[in-house]
């Protein structure tokens, strides 16, 4: 890996759940982000999937310092985020910015799109009027859209376009990471591919880095450089996406990867299909937490949990299959 942006250790975010209104007492504690560690290189991706309610997007809101984590360092540039303040909270915040799925109601509808793109240098630099305009026409060139554009608001866009104005504005302050939250899911099939290959180019072009959270499997292989797997709060295989793409090893990958991508012919793939829904987080299963719905189950997933473990270069999984104790 190149030199590390952003650390993750052992990053856990429990959320109690109670009961009663006026006295409320605790019930049970939902571990939606349970001991998660991982790192992102500079200028490299890495995509995190995973079925809903698995933890990605509570793991990247604290990362967006939208919540506390339980316990667990996020570390940016070499600096825990939770020790930061003055200066160094506005340097992590304009280092990390973020593009969320929606770009209907990600744009505020009555500013128009070069106020919407200017409104993080305005808020950030003290910058001269005529400077501001200058980026924000170079910003709109750069994500394709027209310099006109600036004048126009929100609703005179295409959904893709929308999305072009989003990356626009996380743009505008150069971060080195930008968390894209489903970037393209909520975009016609045919406009994908166009916002994947932008986002492919500014990185080649700005050396910026990605956390991309997404449920299109195809995209999330060909944009990331490495991949995180997630089930129920803790991450059960890591990889480079050749690796994942080639051979997935843990039982929840091959099922995810099976569903969502055909095997090529000349790299035959163990496929399975994955039954039966997620248990609730409240009360996980013992052991793996994947136990009840592994075609592969052995007597001792549901008694110890697998650690996450390396077991060859840049892979690592959480199965007792690939555990020598097991
Ligand atoms: Fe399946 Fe056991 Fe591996 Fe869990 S630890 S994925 S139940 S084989």
């Amino acid at each position: 890996m190149s030199d590390i942006l952003l650390e993750i250790r052992d990053l856990k975010k429990h959320f109690p759940v109670t009961k009663g209104l006026l006295f409320q007492e605790t019930i049970g504690l939902v571990k939606a982000v349970d001991g998660v560690s991982y790192a992102i290189g500079v200028g490299e991706t890495l995509g995190l999937v995973g079925e809903s309610g698995c933890g990605k997007t509570t793991t990247m809101k604290m990362i967006l310092m939208l919540e506390r984590p339980t316990s667990g360092s996020i570390i940016f540039r070499g600096d825990d985020i939770q020790g930061l303040g003055g200066k160094g909270l506005q340097a992590y915040r304009k280092g990390v910015q973020a593009v969320f799925q929606d770009p209907y109601s990600s744009l505020n509808p009555r500013m128009r799109v070069g106020d919407i793109i200017a409104e993080p240098l305005v808020v950030n630099e003290s910058l001269p009027k005529a400077t501001v305009r200058e980026r924000v026409q170079e910003l709109l060139s750069l994500v394709g859209l027209r310099p006109i554009s600036s004048d126009l608001f929100p609703h005179e866009f295409s959904g893709g376009q929308r999305q072009r104005i989003a990356i626009a504005r996380a743009l505008s302050l150069n971060p080195s990471l930008i968390i894209l939250d489903e970037p393209v899911s909520a975009l016609d099939v045919s406009i994908r591919a166009q916002i994947m290959n932008l986002l492919q180019d500014l990185q080649e072009q700005f050396g910026v880095g990605y956390m991309l959270i997404a449920h299109d499997l195809a995209a999330v292989l060909h944009l990331s450089t490495n991949v995180a797997v997630m089930y129920l709060g803790k991450i059960v295989e890591q990889a480079t996406s050749e690796q994942l793409r080639v051979e997935p090893l843990h039982p929840y990958s091959k099922g995810l990867f099976a569903a969502a991508l055909p095997a090529h012919p000349d790299e035959p793939r163990e496929e399975i299909l994955i039954t039966g829904e997620i248990p609730s987080p409240l009360n996980p299963p013992s052991g793996c937490h994947f136990h009840p719905r592994c075609p592969f189950v052995k007597p001792i997933c549901s008694e110890v949990e697998p650690q996450l473990l390396q077991v060859t270069t840049g892979h690592r999984v959480a199965c007792h299959l690939y555990s020598e104790s097991a």
